[in-house]
């Protein structure tokens, strides 16, 4: 049998099961980018208050996904009422939930005539979106609108068929315009830097082209709240989908891994009302930027340059390349010297204890997050925003240099025995290309205007970021950590 619900009474003891009726609940709020990372945090919290405020209840969700890619998660979720297992673990703590706040899985791969539909009606105050960078069409050097990307200029051509996520918020906010419907609120949980504005500025921006006054009445209406999450959630395995149907019998396709940890601090600023989040730990704010800012910097360009490191060193674990001491003892050193110093103060936060419980999650050996995965997902913004700041100042980057030259040579697309490296990045070809023709000299690969800017032009970096890249193409990745932490870095 499938996970649903009339499958309940057949679930073991150890699976918490909705405490409210999952028929009960309605939809208040549409996500774009149903993946596993929305699924373990905003579905989770949503899931957590309607178990115990009975409002929540119309605050379901509708999952969508823009990409053929998405389908199967979509079509599987559709089969089980919108439930699936969600298993978190630390050590030898583990919490295992069946979730019940996405009402429906709406496919838009080919076309999005069915969201748009879900997103003006009149019951819909909330479109979320967790689209990794790449799905926003921005300019990675000035993270505004890229009206060059052809699925923009293909937005624009036909604006009432959108395939992009700002063409289809403007459509949506036009449709609700003309049938003068209140606007909704635009929730980004991408990991980019103000979020919401950013967000904000491109919906503006492409909005403007087409209709002035169209986006006059979105700069007045709505509402994007800048918003910091953070929960490591893994690529869902086959081998975890085969546990959950031996362990109880049930196949679940869209059963999902994570941590224990969660955060989510969100800018109290919403056009048509919110779930009261915060009476399940999420924390609202005036202001998100000294929390993003501490998460960007030392959670992400962590996790990045540690991720380059650990893959070239052959680790596929995020876990194994943290229990390698001289990886462990960089990253610490990272923080300490180099991403930490670059931060306000943050309210409310232990600085030290955040960085002590960064390292021992990312040790965490109960969820197998990988090396693969977080090079995929990370932009390479998580290094250079903290080099820029640092050169400013002209304040030292080698720890940082080291975490990009790891990223220049893995970008080659091949690893130091030879076996290829999955290099998806929307300019992987480029890259590679750039990489292997500059070899141990990064010139070319930082000359890449749109990734770099003025800043790949710097002698300094280029000097910093050249020597590690030397040492990895001559002595190897794990030889030239060891060389770098007996020269005391
Ligand atoms: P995922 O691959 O499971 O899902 C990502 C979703 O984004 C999918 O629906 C995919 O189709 C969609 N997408 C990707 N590129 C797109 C594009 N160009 N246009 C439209 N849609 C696109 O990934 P995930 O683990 O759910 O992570 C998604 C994002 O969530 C990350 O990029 C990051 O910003 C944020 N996040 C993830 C984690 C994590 O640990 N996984 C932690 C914090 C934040």
């Amino acid at each position: 049998a499938i996970l649903s619900r009339a499958a309940f009474p057949a679930l073991p003891a150890s699976f918490e099961t909705p405490r409210y009726d999952v028929r009960s609940v309605s939809s208040g709020i549409v996500h774009l980018g149903l993946g596993g990372f929305h699924r373990a945090h905003m579905a989770r919290y949503t899931h957590d208050l309607m178990g115990q405020d009975p409002e929540a209840l119309a605050w379901g969700i509708q999952g969508t996904g823009l990409r053929a890619a998405d389908r199967d998660l979509l079509d599987a979720l559709a089969g089980q009422d919108g439930l699936y297992s969600l298993i978190e673990r630390e050590g030898a703590r583990e919490h295992r939930a069946v979730i019940g706040s996405i009402v429906a899985a709406i496919d838009a791969s080919e076309s999005s005539e069915a969201l748009l539909a879900a997103i003006v009606a009149p019951e819909t105050r909330i479109v979320s979106t967790t689209v990794t960078e790449n799905g926003y069409h921005l300019d990675r050097a000035t993270k505004t609108l890229n009206f060059s990307s052809p699925d923009i200029i293909a937005d624009l051509t036909n604006p009432e068929r959108p395939r992009t996520v700002p063409g289809i918020l403007v459509e949506a906010y036009r449709r609700r315009r003309n049938a003068r419907l209140p606007a909704f609120t635009a929730l980004c949980c991408d990991n980019i830097q103000h979020n919401g504005h950013v967000l904000k500025a491109a919906v503006l921006a492409l909005a403007g082209r087409q209709d002035p006054e169209l986006a006059e009445w979105i700069a007045a209406q709505a509402r994007f709240p800048n918003s910091m999450v953070d929960r490591i959630t893994p690529v869902p395995t086959a081998e975890e989908i085969a546990a959950f149907a031996s362990e109880t019998g049930l196949e679940d396709h869209a059963s999902l891994h994570a941590e224990i940890f969660r955060q989510w601090v969100i800018e109290d600023d919403f056009a048509a009302g919110r779930p009261a989040w915060e009476k399940v730990g999420a924390q609202f704010v005036d202001d998100v930027a000294p929390y993003e800012f501490m998460k960007l910097r030392l959670l992400n360009a962590s996790h990045l340059a540690i991720a380059g490191l650990g893959q070239l060193s052959g680790y596929v674990l995020i876990s194994e390349t943290i229990e390698d001491p001289l990886i462990r003892r960089y990253m610490a050193a990272l923080m300490d010297r180099e991403t930490g110093p670059t931060l306000p103060p943050v309210p409310g936060i232990d600085i030290v204890q955040y960085k002590r419980t960064l390292i021992d999650r990312f040790a965490n050996r109960a969820i197998r997050d990988t090396t693969q995965r977080v090079n995929t997902d990370a932009p390479i913004n998580v290094l250079v925003d903290p080099i820029r700041d640092r050169l400013a100042s002209d304040r030292p980057i080698e720890l940082l240099a080291l975490g990009l030259a790891a990223w220049c040579r893995r970008v080659t697309g091949r690893g130091e025995d030879g076996e290829p490296i999955r290099v998806l990045h929307p300019m992987a070809e480029l890259l590679a290309r750039k990489a292997r023709e500059g070899g141990e000299d990064p010139t070319l690969l930082l000359s890449i205007t749109e990734l770099f800017g003025a800043l790949g032009r710097d002698q300094r970096l280029i000097a910093a970021v050249g020597g590690w890249l030397t040492s990895i193409y001559d002595k190897g990745t794990k030889a030239t950590i060891a060389a770098g932490a007996d020269k005391g870095l």
